[in-house]
């Protein structure tokens, strides 16, 4: 099967985070997205890997999503080497996305760094056609990047306010990770329910700078061609704006 969006997490819940409306909005058009997970997140502190995998592929169906895979690369200790680079060139060779995401590349989290160096050397390898791994050569055509523990300045952003309710929900789906601390084996930052609060913060913060409700910020690396520029939205549509108002007065 051919994909046209592979969004790449280091963690299984990193992807909705970061890029789950997105994900949402493009799978709700007839888009074909998928994820992949390089670790099965067996060093969280809440959670085992068996419950992990069930909760994110609870969240793929929400989000509308043609499949979820695991790596099942080492937790906390991803690397990048011959096997890592290997395993997630053979996914693109596979699924031979248009766009291709991982985690933004200056993150704080030493497992979302690596994401984001092994997705983007594997993008490039990937199209090399004598690099050993299984599958033909193939070079997606977009290699973005999504922000999670730090947020960069976004080369463009997402309106997902249509979307947002089932972006709550596949986060929700991760219940062994934003479920309530009473059943948390440990406390943790993301068992606080403060975060999904804070998630919500930053997506509306994002938004008001498109001036919609709810936004997702991409990073690019390359500068890309957009030879259509009807695509472009530079202010709100008036729908939006009564929208808004009609949140403000409920
Ligand atoms: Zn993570």
């Amino acid at each position: 099967m051919k994909l046209d969006i592979l969004a790449f997490g280091a963690h299984p819940d990193d992807v909705e985070i970061g890029f789950g409306g997105t994900l949402i909005k493009h799978a709700a058009k007839g888009y074909k997205c998928g994820i992949v997970d390089l670790t099965a997140g067996e060093m969280g502190s809440n959670g085992t890997p068996e419950i992990r995998r069930q909760e994110a592929l609870r969240a793929a169906e929400i989000m509308g999503m043609q499949l979820r895979d695991c790596l099942g690369l080492p937790d906390a200790r991803l690397e990048i080497n011959e096997e890592s680079k290997r395993a997630v060139i053979e996914v693109i060779r596979k699924y031979r996305p248009h766009v291709v995401v991982g985690p933004f590349h200056a993150d704080r989290h030493p497992d979302h760094l690596r994401a984001s160096q092994l997705v983007r050397e594997a993008a490039h390898l990937s199209g090399l056609r004598k690099y050993p791994a299984e599958g033909e050569a193939y070079r997606p055509a977009v290699v973005a990047q999504y922000f999670l523990a730090v947020h960069g300045e976004p080369s463009f952003i997402v309106d997902i306010s249509e979307d947002y309710e089932k972006k709550i929900d596949a986060l929700c789906a991760h219940e062994s990770q934003f479920g309530l601390r009473k059943e948390a084996d440990w406390q943790t930052l993301v068992n606080d329910p403060a975060f999904i609060r804070m998630i919500i913060s930053r997506d509306q913060f994002v938004g008001s700078l498109i001036q919609v409700l709810y936004g997702e910020g991409i990073y690019l690396e390359d500068k890309m061609i957009l030879n259509d520029l009807m695509s472009l939205r530079g202010r709100m549509p008036n729908l939006v704006m009564e929208r808004i108002k009609g949140v403000v007065r409920q």
